[in-house]
């Protein structure tokens, strides 16, 4: 029988868990975009994305997604011929570094595996060579959202030296999640996007710049300081402005920055990343193969953790059909259907993730995949010790 009744749970790792505060915010006639309330509105997001990011300097803001903010990184950052060096953690720094390579960039793979943290000291190794400094730009993901890897930017930053190279960010699947502050880490670039830890709908996309960094912007559509050092509300997006969005990013932020307070946030997805880790490695406890894809926990995303898992399509199937929870496919593993990901992103609470645990729970139960005990007790232990009394 079906037990899938009730309100869905979407546990993949993005677009995440849209709050009710934030589509209630969205459900608007347009407004005026050329005078009222929307100039506040939308200085207001400006200044509370900088708030965000840790960032006295400058965002840029463009309609699309992820891959838009790439693009917007990209066409300012790096000319045809120009080299960058991507370090790869996964499909997403893979993907990133394609992008710039259509663009013509002279691009350099280090690829640092998929279970650990890329290594500083290659970089650094790799920058020592470069005594002529073409390595224009570093280019590396946070958080890679298919492996699950999260990479130590204060320590790659400080691997990179002296060396001229900017510091570009992909903080796509980290930022609103973990801690990260773009100045205090030195970065140059900073990228992400609306529908992940910034709770809103897909279709907004951000890169924060720094001084430096700025000193390269191309112009044109992609330009950073047209948008950046804007006076009109249509001029910060280059054209009409996508307003119910903006509205409603607002409201997420204001959430994140001032209701609960990045500090909650952070300590929050840190407890609920926990409680997953507890309940996988309990299932790991005598079971044929599944494992957290990266042992190491310093090296592991909080927003979302990947887990290698025979017979993952098979329970992910279940718990969709069965109990109405949707976990996240496995993103580049071999065999395919080999893993998945329980995301833990943006606007979840414990009661979400429990229950997404516990369904995950039943399902390796009713389909008799082999697996340890004990992972409620584990993950709910987490919670426990974390919530207090
Ligand atoms: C989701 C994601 C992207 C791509 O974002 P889209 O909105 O799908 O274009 C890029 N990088 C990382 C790290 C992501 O998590």
């Amino acid at each position: 029988m079906v037990f899938a009744a009730g309100r869905p749970v979407l546990a993949i790792p993005g677009p995440s868990p849209v709050p009710d505060r934030v589509l209630r915010a969205m459900h608007r006639a347009a407004p005026d975009i050329y005078a009222g309330e929307l100039v506040e509105v939308n200085r207001r997001l400006m200044d509370d994305l900088r708030r965000l990011a840790g960032t006295r300097h400058n965002v840029a803001c463009y309609i699309g997604n992820g891959h838009t903010g790439w693009q917007a990184a990209l066409a300012n950052l790096l000319r045809p011929g120009e080299r960058a060096l991507v370090l790869v953690s996964g499909l997403f720094g893979r993907g990133w570094a394609a992008a710039a390579e259509a663009r013509g960039v002279a691009v350099e793979i280090m690829d640092c595996g998929t279970d650990a943290a890329p290594d500083p000291q290659r970089l650094a190794d790799r920058l020592a060579q470069d005594r002529a400094g073409e390595i224009r730009v570093v280019m590396v993901c946070h958080v890679d959202t298919a492996s699950g890897v999260r990479a130590d930017l204060a320590a790659l930053r400080a691997a990179m030296g002296d060396h001229p190279a900017l510091f570009a960010v992909d903080a796509i699947a980290s930022l609103g999640c973990e801690p990260l502050a773009m100045d205090d880490l030195g970065i140059d670039v900073l990228v992400s996007a609306s529908q992940k830890g910034l709770m809103m709908a897909p279709g907004l996309a951000f890169v924060w710049f720094s001084e430096r960094a700025g000193a390269r912007a191309e112009p044109g559509f992609w330009d950073w300081h047209s948008r950046a050092d804007a006076v009109e509300v249509w001029q910060f997006w280059g054209g009409t402005p996508p307003v119910q969005p903006i509205y409603g990013q607002v409201e997420a932020l204001a959430m994140l920055l001032d209701d609960e307070g990045l500090p909650a946030v952070w300590a929050r997805h840190e407890g609920l990343a926990r409680a997953t880790w507890a309940a996988v490695d309990a299932w790991a406890q005598g079971a044929g193969g599944i494992a957290l894809n990266v042992a190491a926990p310093e090296a592991r995303a909080r927003a979302v953790t990947a887990v290698r898992w025979p017979g993952a399509e098979r329970l992910r199937d279940w718990t969709r059909t069965r109990a109405g929870v949707t976990l996240g496919l496995g993103l580049g593993v071999e065999p395919p259907g080999s893993a998945l990901r329980i995301a833990h992103m943006g606007h979840c609470s414990a009661h979400q993730l429990l229950g997404t645990l516990a369904v995950m729970q039943a399902g390796l139960m009713a389909l008799g995949q082999p697996h340890g005990a004990g992972a409620m007790e584990a993950a709910c232990a987490e919670i426990a010790a974390r919530a207090g009394g």
